[in-house]
């Protein structure tokens, strides 16, 4: 019959055979079901050490979700034989289509997994007409086989990010890899605590952690103190992103006050609706929003002062000496120390306390891309959208490994040629 031709060509599985295929009801749904049956004379493999034993008897056929054919759900059908492992005992044994208990085959769940990538989980469970949980299944076991294929070879550049998860109570932090061409997500953890940071060290291995070269990360003092402890050869670098990103804070934090006393006293909130536009880099706005830039800046309001005062702060990145640098951060705290906005007084004594660490990003000039922890976040930040609805945090961590984790796959097609 033409399927069994096509599935020999497709998957082939060691010491089974394809047999009948038939369409008949499964779930109250038509399906194409598939007999598969051991090769004749062959024996079990035990599921544990995968030695082949004799057969200690034969259990009532189980069905396995397979790839849907011509859009029929198509499952495997076989009655497992028990072997008789002369160490592990009386077992189920292994059957190379799926793991464990697993009802899907590895090659469905594969396949549910890549749509997974590309569309949402709610989605994909809806065009492949399975549920959530399945889906969910499919990406955690294809993540956990690539979490243990995957090599950490040749990792020199690390970036330490943490984002806020469901509304800002929560923290994941991450480690992304950020060489050039092998950008991923190497490892996330709940919370950004030191022992948080120490967890990912100790699972990275002192050998790897002595090959760092560049540790980018933020100005918290538990990152910087763990950094310091298990990777004190490298430079941990202060970088441009998480800079910057306290600017905002600042700026952000501002803007609300100014609101609220707008409120306070009955006036017109001329600040409406400008959050982005003082959050935005000026080249990435909009002509319209361009045009109420401008209009702000002539207003001497202390968020509009912020913005100023971050913008010209932009100028720093562009310098080529150090020593330049550092002269000009030195002005520029010294400036708006004077000025009346306290966030932005915090954020000037943050850069004179860091000092020496954010000078880091000029001794690393050219070798570093700038872009990388950006990237690296923004691609996070997307995930943990399109994952909207997860309940749980791990959840979420296996859907940013899948999705960023670049974590090699289960072989998809077998050939036993
Ligand atoms: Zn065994």
């Amino acid at each position: 019959m033409l399927i069994k031709t096509l599935l020999n060509k497709v998957e082939r599985f060691k010491s089974f055979v394809y047999g009948a295929t038939q369409i008949m009801l499964v779930d109250g749904v038509e399906a194409l079901v598939i007999d598969i049956e051991a090769r004749r004379n062959s024996r079990p493999a035990c599921p544990e050490c995968h030695k082949r034993a004799p057969a200690h008897d034969r259990q009532p056929p189980r069905l396995f979700e397979y790839l849907p054919i011509w859009s029929f759900k198509s499952y495997l059908r076989y009655a497992p034989r028990r072997v008789k492992c002369p160490e592990h005992g009386v077992r189920v044994e292994a059957m190379p289509w799926a793991y464990g208990k697993e009802r899907m085959t590895i090659s469905y769940q594969v396949f549910l997994a890549r749509w997974a990538k590309r569309l949402s989980w709610k989605e994909t469970a809806a065009i492949f007409e399975t549920s959530w949980d399945s889906v969910f299944r499919a990406v955690q076991f294809v993540v956990s086989y690539g979490l243990a294929h995957r090599t950490l070879e040749g990792v020199t550049e690390i970036g330490v990010d943490e984002i806020a998860v469901f509304k800002g109570h929560k923290y994941l932090t991450l480690v992304y890899q950020l060489n050039a061409g092998a950008r991923r997500l190497l490892w996330c953890g709940p919370e950004r605590r030191v022992k948080t940071l120490l967890r990912f060290f100790h699972q990275f291995g002192k050998e790897r952690s002595a090959q760092l070269k560049f540790v980018c990360s933020d100005m918290w003092a538990p990152y910087l103190k763990v950094i310091a402890k298990k990777a004190p050869q490298a430079l941990n670098i202060l970088d441009r992103f998480h800079v910057m990103r306290k600017f905002n804070e600042a700026i952000d934090e501002i803007r609300r006050n100014e609101v609220r006393e707008f409120k306070a006293n009955k006036q017109d909130n001329v600040l409406e609706r400008g959050r982005w536009l003082l959050l935005k880099r000026p080249e990435n706005l909009t002509e319209k929003q361009t045009a109420r830039l401008d209009e702000l800046l002539k207003l001497n309001l202390p968020s509009i002062k912020a913005y100023l005062l971050r913008e010209d702060f932009q100028r720093f990145w562009d310098y080529q000496r150090y020593d330049f640098a550092g002269k000009f951060l030195d002005n520029w705290v010294t400036r708006t120390l004077q000025t009346d906005l306290e966030p932005m007084k915090k954020v000037a004594k943050m850069l004179r306390k860091h000092k020496p660490m954010i000078l880091n990003w000029f001794k690393a000039k050219g070798r570093l891309s700038s872009g990388a922890v950006e990237g690296m976040n923004l691609k996070a930040k997307l995930t943990m959208r399109k994952a909207y609805g997860f309940k749980t945090l791990k959840c979420l961590e296996i859907a940013l490994y899948h999705e960023l984790g670049k974590l090699p796959e289960p072989e998809y097609h077998h050939r036993f040629c």
